[in-house]
């Protein structure tokens, strides 16, 4: 059946060149994805978008028509999107017997689709059809340092919370440096601790060693993988781990879907 894959992740991290490694990648093994641009904002697209809410809504002219600075301006952009959802899941239900996998590419300002009504709106009703995946793509070369590597993975770790989906951690950009010292860190607690007592100020140490016994429950759970968007490494680690999120979906998120109703 079909999985829906959404890319979350701060500005900048790779959300969309990541979409245009997948959708390369997916075409040449003959397997053609659906391509979805949910950013209003995006100037070029490198890649073709099956559906793009830029043809529905003008950004800009939402900016100057609500009077609204550039945040205001996509959110709005996207909850005025958000009313057609209906038609966007016709078009997949119909696309669904011959594409396997649907990708949702998200605003630049991550928490323009995590922390509105219309992001929720979106992956609810997406995951309520089909296994849905959030990835959550990092720019693994900003958050070597320890004190950044350490916010980055609350913000990931309150994503997950919020959408409560099979998520997928996607350390991007892993040409110019290794996601290993990430891995390292988040399985071995010593070593963070190490890294951090190296770096930082005797007040953030302390709250940081308090915030990082809280992350060691999220990493136990979480799925990991590195990736370049650029030259493509990662790949097949990328859809294997995909495949895994997809059977947490049908073991774990969808009975309790089905209890909710
Ligand atoms: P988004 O805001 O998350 O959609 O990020 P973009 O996909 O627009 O990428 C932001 C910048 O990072 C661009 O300059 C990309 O060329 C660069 N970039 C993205 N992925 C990679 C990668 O795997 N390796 C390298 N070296 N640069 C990347
Ligand atoms: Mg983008």
């Amino acid at each position: 059946g079909p999985v829906n894959i959404i890319m979350i992740g701060m500005a900048g991290s790779g959300k969309t060149t990541l979409m245009q490694r997948i959708n390369a990648h997916l075409h040449e093994r003959k397997q053609s994805p659906y391509v979805v641009n949910l950013d209003p904002a995006v100037s070029k697209l490198p890649f073709q978008a099956n559906i793009d809410i830029r043809d529905t809504v003008d950004y800009k002219q939402v900016m100057s028509e609500y009077n609204l600075g550039p945040n205001g301006g996509i959110l709005t952009s996207l909850n005025l999107f958000t009313t057609k959802l209906d038609q966007v899941m016709q078009i997949i239900e119909k696309r669904a017997a011959s594409t396997k996998y649907f990708l949702y590419d998200t605003p630049g300002q991550i928490e323009i689709f995590t922390w509105s009504a219309s992001g929720a709106i979106i992956s609810n009703t997406l995951a309520a059809t089909y296994p849905t995946v959030v990835v959550y793509v990092v720019d693994t070369p900003r958050t070597a340092s320890p004190a950044t590597f350490m916010s980055n993975m609350m913000y990931a770790c309150s994503i997950l919370y919020k959408t409560q989906l099979p998520f997928l951690l996607a350390f991007n950009k892993t040409d110019v440096v290794s996601h290993e010292f990430a891995v390292n860190w988040m399985s071995d607690f010593e070593a963070f601790q190490q890294a951090l007592s190296r770096q930082e100020e005797c007040f953030m140490n302390s709250l940081m060693q308090s915030m990082s016994l809280v992350l060691d429950e999220f990493y136990s759970h979480l799925r990991v993988c590195g990736v370049s968007a650029m030259t493509g490494q990662g790949m097949d680690h990328f859809f294997e781990q995909i495949q895994d999120a997809v059977r947490e979906y049908h073991e774990e998120f969808k009975p309790n879907l089905q209890k909710q109703i």
